[in-house]
């Protein structure tokens, strides 16, 4: 066993607990609403005239047509809704913060305290039509033109269901062995189970026009300069490849906690993957509770979250920190690290001085096995390669359509400046790219049904 700096053993290991707790600890978060169960739920939508939860949607599903079909017993037709505004609205309903868009402005909550649960209906009907086999969406009549897409995360899969409804014929460019993005890889396995996120893939493909060519890195396989050369138009979905660093002098020790959450979800057997006995998360956002949670629930007796501002200023949603506290996740707050040594950490405590972050100078360690850090990622901008594609804030630049500073190349998703790290932003930039592309091309948007 490794020692840390004083000689103790590092104590990380596979096995901590019996088949049933890992069945129990990874089993879906939300279970699915039973017909009935959708039925009576959706009859608590008020179909408000101008719906406040359809406005806060960044994808503007038209959110009280698709309860009223459920509660017209036509869950199927739901799903259509749903699909024909965000073609991932599966694993939407599943990761989307609701209570911070749709079910945060749900006129039920004044006047019974809570909303209608809307993303458990949206989960109802798209899983209905997916167990049903049924695809709505069929390729519309070739137009000769050629799209590359690079990426097959949220932003490039719903830029290609667009493209390929319009009659393009897109090729779709993934690093990775499998489409999906961090619905894939990036998202805790307890709020993806079932295989949803490759069975989403499946429908999207199951459009037609589309070619998935896996294991092709931008800059590495192919360029960007030959892309533009070869296809009529590109669209960049690229992601965020690379992990933020903690910025000191010595990080051993420090591991990616994106990296270890994509280990997990791509495990065929939870009991093989080690975890530490005492682990400590570095960040404040979705990253840092799903990888702080699911370390709980592989076995670690003790997870500290360790993050530099307040409860407030955290990117995980309210929800997610009481998920966290309640799987028995410490978050301790206005701390930040100033040292990371083989098994210890020391942390200073911080303080909000006339709107700024400052340090107070003291000072507390914490022991650990295994030492996360999720403090957000950034673009490989050297993917892109010599071009003078413009970036800001270290992100590409786009305007309101999703085109970059390049002719032909636009661009969505997390690798674009501006906008939440959501996968139903991804999405809706995805949808935007592609009318730019089809009306570029000249071609009008009529998608095929
Ligand atoms: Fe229904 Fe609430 Fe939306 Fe009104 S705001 S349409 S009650 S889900």
């Amino acid at each position: 066993m490794a020692e840390d700096a004083g000689g103790a053993p590092i104590d990380v290991a596979a096995g901590r607990l019996t088949p049933e707790a890992y069945a129990a600890g990874f089993a879906d978060l939300h279970p699915g609403l039973d017909p009935n169960a959708a039925r009576v739920e959706a009859e608590r939508c008020l179909f408000c005239y101008d719906a406040p939860c359809a406005t806060a949607c960044p994808t503007s599903i038209d959110i009280p047509l698709f309860i009223r079909q459920i509660a017209k017993g036509q869950p199927k037709a739901a799903a259509k809704t749903i699909l024909d505004a965000n073609v991932m609205g599966a694993m939407c309903a599943r990761v989307c913060p609701t209570e911070t868009l749709c079910e945060e402005v749900c006129v039920r909550v004044a006047s019974d305290g809570s909303p209608v649960k809307i993303g458990l209906l949206q989960r109802f009907a798209t899983d209905a039509l997916f167990d049903a086999g049924a695809q709505p969406y069929r390729r519309g009549a070739p137009t000769g033109r050629r799209i590359a897409v690079v990426g097959a995360g949220p932003a490039g899969l719903a830029c290609a269901h667009a493209l390929a409804r319009s009659g393009h014929e897109v090729v779709v460019f993934e690093a990775r062995e499998k489409a999906g993005g961090l619905n894939e890889y990036g998202i805790a396995a307890y709020k993806a189970v079932g295989g949803v996120a490759q069975r989403e893939v499946d429908f999207i493909l199951g459009v037609g026009g589309i070619e998935l060519r896996t294991g092709v890195r931008l800059g590495a396989d192919v360029t960007l300069d030959a892309l533009r050369r070869d296809y009529d138009a590109v669209f960049l979905g690229l992601g965020l490849g690379a992990v933020n660093a903690l910025g000191l002098p010595q990080e051993d020790g420090a591991e990616d906690a994106v990296d270890y959450i994509a280990a997990l979800r791509q495990s065929e057997n939870l009991a093989a993957l080690p975890v530490g006995r005492r682990v400590v998360v570095i960040g404040g956002g979705m990253t840092a509770i799903d990888v702080a949670v699911q370390a709980r629930r592989l076995g670690a007796e003790e997870v500290t979250i360790v993050y530099r501002r307040g409860p407030d200023d955290m990117g995980a949603s309210g929800y997610e920190q009481d998920l966290a506290l309640t799987s028995g996740v410490a978050i301790r707050h206005f701390a930040r690290p100033v040292a990371v040594e083989p098994g210890r950490a020391t942390f200073e405590r911080t303080a909000v001085v006339d709107g700024r972050l400052a340090g107070t100078g003291e000072t507390f360690a914490l022991a650990f096995d295994q030492l996360f850090k999720a403090i957000g990622q950034t673009l490989v901008a050297t993917d892109l390669g010599e071009g003078s594609l413009a970036l800001e804030g270290g992100r590409i630049k786009v305007d309101a359509e999703r085109r970059t500073s390049l002719p032909g190349v636009w661009a969505g998703g997390d690798c674009v400046f501006g906008g939440e790290d959501l996968t139903v932003v991804a999405v809706e930039d995805g949808k935007r790219a592609a009318a730019s592309i089809d009306a570029a091309l000249g071609r009008r948007a009529q998608a095929a049904e």
